[in-house]
């Protein structure tokens, strides 16, 4: 499960600039047009965070827009070849998806029980990015994944602790 702590209401401008890179992109690289590909990319957009492809199969279909599996990743893969988007494997899951844009923007806090992932404001400023050695790699930007334990998670184990320790009491 994946949650959105920063509410992300993409800025026209910012939308208009992501398709705009795409079209320049397929210019480049001398691929066709397709309002298939312009449409897929826009639904991307609509995503506050994380994405898979079968979320985003079920937006397409919901908004009576039916492409195959096969087209959508095929075309998943031209948006990461033009760097729109950026593949995460965060668990066994579908590789999740997000757009670059939103990932230059957030960090992840993931919880090593029950593997919610949170997006939080990105804690990795560009500067303190310069000062990480990274051999023969030229970094581009930096998205954080900090592990540790929700605060449900937190509370169970509180409070199973306090059960655990009345029924020592009671067995000694
Ligand atoms: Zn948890």
């Amino acid at each position: 499960m994946i949650e959105s702590d920063t509410c992300f209401y993409m800025e026209n401008k910012i939308y208009t600039e992501i398709q705009n890179s795409f079209a320049e992109y397929l210019t480049e690289k001398k691929l066709r047009k397709t309002e298939e590909r312009f449409r897929i990319l826009e639904e991307i957009c609509t995503f506050p965070g994380h994405f898979d492809i079968c979320a985003l199969h079920r937006k397409l279909d919901d908004q009576n827009f039916h492409v195959s599996k096969a087209t959508l990743y095929n075309t998943l893969e031209v948006l990461i070849d033009g760097g729109l988007i950026v593949p995460l494997q965060v668990s066994c899951n579908a590789v999740q998806y997000k757009l670059r844009k939103l990932a230059e923007m957030h960090s992840h806090v993931i919880c090593t029980k029950c593997k919610t992932i949170r997006e939080i404001k990105n804690y990795f400023p560009k500067d303190q990015l310069d000062s990480v050695k990274t051999p023969r790699f030229t970094p581009e930007f930096a998205s954080l994944y900090i592990y540790g334990l929700c605060s449900k998670c937190k509370n169970k184990m509180q409070k199973k602790n306090v059960s655990d320790k009345k029924n020592n009491k009671r067995k000694q």
